[in-house]
């Protein structure tokens, strides 16, 4: 029987029945759900969050889908999207309270229009601040996780906390909210005062300097980067490119069915036409393989699977893996 969602849509959570996922994510990949409910504010979400829960309705959450692959034939639990389209932020001069639905990059812009120094280099990286935290996504060496103070939670089972950033375990491009599960409702992060014109000049070279990098979206869906950066070596003593060890093995030449390598960045697949889900799992086993035989590197995943793919183990224990 539908449960009755005339509470949630009250509170103007939009709901959709058989949704396809392929919408929500920047690979432009994934198969149907069978309900899909798009929260845009923290009341909103605790709301869905706990009917889901009251409903003993399992569910997943997503933010921007711009770090996933769903699965083809799409996922046999219920999604809950939590993007707001408006900024949810407020600022005092040393930090800054933002919805966790609120894009990283709006976030970044708001930061540098306040004149508030300390979040310039997440400009331009896709996704919201929910999805930043929990990966600890970063760029030109840093990372969400130098800069956030606290965040306020939300248990699975609808429990709402406050966490502060110690008690996240931020390692490189990870934290313990993968494991846990937790949603990042807000977060506040440490900044300074500091002179709004240097802040949005730099701001506009990092933009750049991205532009002329990374995929443009509209032409080359995808999620970024796929394996995360080599861990410093003895030898090195920094993070190495992965995409340098990539390209110098040939992996620039690789493909499997649609999914293929970005030309200008051998760690990245984009989707060539009727590439599937199935498709970017085997190109990605294949540039690991690749890495292991000419580098012997144990390359480990930034982007995440959603569901079940033909053949693959991993996805029985967790729907996001
Ligand atoms: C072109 C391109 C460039 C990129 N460049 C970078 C880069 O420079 N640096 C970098 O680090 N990453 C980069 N990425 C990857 C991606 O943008 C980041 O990982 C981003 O932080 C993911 O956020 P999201 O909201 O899209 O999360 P999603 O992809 O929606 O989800 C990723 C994970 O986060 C979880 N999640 C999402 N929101 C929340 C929340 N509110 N609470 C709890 N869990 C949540 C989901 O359950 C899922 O497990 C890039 C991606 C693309 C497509």
């Amino acid at each position: 029987m539908t449960p009755d969602f005339t509470p949630l849509k009250a509170l103007g959570v939009i709901i959709e029945h058989n949704a396809p996922l392929w919408k929500w994510t920047t690979f432009q990949l994934g198969g149907p759900c069978p309900y899909f409910f798009s929260c845009s504010t923290p009341e909103q979400l605790e709301a869905t969050v706990k009917f889901l829960v009251a409903q003993k309705i399992l569910f997943i959450l997503i933010g921007g889908g711009s770090n996933l692959v769903i699965s083809d034939e799409g996922i046999n639990c219920a999604v809950v999207r939590y993007v707001s389209l408006q900024p949810l932020i407020s600022h005092t001069p040393n930090d800054i309270t933002v919805s966790g639905s609120t894009s990283l990059d709006k976030l970044a812009l708001y930061a540098a229009e306040h004149g508030l120094e300390g979040l310039n280099y997440t400009s331009g990286i896709p996704g919201t601040v929910g999805g930043a935290v929990v990966g600890n996504a970063g760029a030109f060496g840093k990372q969400v996780g130098d800069v956030l103070r606290s965040v306020t939670l939300l248990s699975s089972a609808g429990i709402k906390h406050e966490a502060t950033a110690q008690e996240l375990g931020f390692t490189y491009r990870n934290s313990r909210l993968k494991e846990t599960g937790d949603i990042v409702v807000s977060a506040v992060f440490s900044v300074r005062p500091a002179d709004r014109v240097i802040l949005l000049k730099e701001r506009d070279e990092l933009l750049k300097i991205r532009w002329e990098k990374h995929p443009d979206l509209k032409k080359y869906p995808c999620a970024g980067s796929f394996f995360r950066n080599i861990e410093p070596t003895s030898k090195a003593q920094r993070r190495q490119a992965t995409g340098w060890f990539l390209e110098q093995a040939g992996g620039k030449n690789l493909s499997v069915g649609g999914a293929r390598i970005f030309e200008e960045h051998a760690n990245i697949i984009v989707k060539g036409q009727d590439c599937r889900a199935s498709d970017v799992y085997e190109l990605s086993q294949k540039m690991a393989a690749l890495a292991k035989k000419a580098f012997d590197l144990d390359l480990v995943r930034e982007v995440r699977f959603v569901g079940k793919l033909p053949g693959v183990k991993e996805s029985e224990k967790n729907i996001i893996w």
